[in-house]
């Protein structure tokens, strides 16, 4: 996809009002582009149809709300695209990767804590059993001394 972002704030309308030919086809190669690669699609099912959202890059949602392509291309025809894309996505994909980041690393600690449980469950049943021999071995100690008394 091309780095040249200008088409994203040209002109949207013809003189007529009508979208304009040029900012839709390249609206539309965008999405192409963006329901192919985005990192984040919602998929949903939607009376047995499996319908992608994306999150909208108009200037009114301004990327934290997923939408379907057809609500997309509706807000950009009518808002545009938010001011600073480009340094938004790189934004929004950073919180999305501390959120991943942050999960995992809960994950991980409630499994460590879960392990240290089990540990030390079975530490302190290994020190019962162990007290419980040596209960054993003195009273058998006792009794095996008994009878030369
Ligand atoms: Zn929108």
């Amino acid at each position: 996809m091309s780095r040249d972002r200008n088409w994203m704030y040209m002109k949207r309308t013809t003189s007529e009002g009508l979208f304009d030919p040029t900012f839709q086809h390249h609206v539309n190669f965008f999405l192409d582009y963006a329901y192919a690669n985005a990192p984040n699609i919602q998929r949903e099912l939607i009376d047995g149809v499996d319908v992608s959202k994306i999150r909208c890059p108009c200037g009114k949602c301004q990327i934290p709300r997923f939408k379907k392509r057809f609500e997309v291309v509706g807000d950009l025809f009518k808002k545009g695209f938010m001011d600073n894309y480009k340094a938004q996505v790189m934004r929004t994909r950073m919180v999305d990767l501390e959120a991943r980041v942050q999960e995992e690393r809960n994950l991980l600690v409630s499994r460590l804590e879960e392990e240290r449980d089990l540990l030390a469950t079975r530490l302190d049943d290994e020190r019962k059993a162990r007290e419980e021999l040596q209960k054993q071995l003195q009273e058998f100690m006792k009794n095996w001394r008994s009878p030369s008394n």
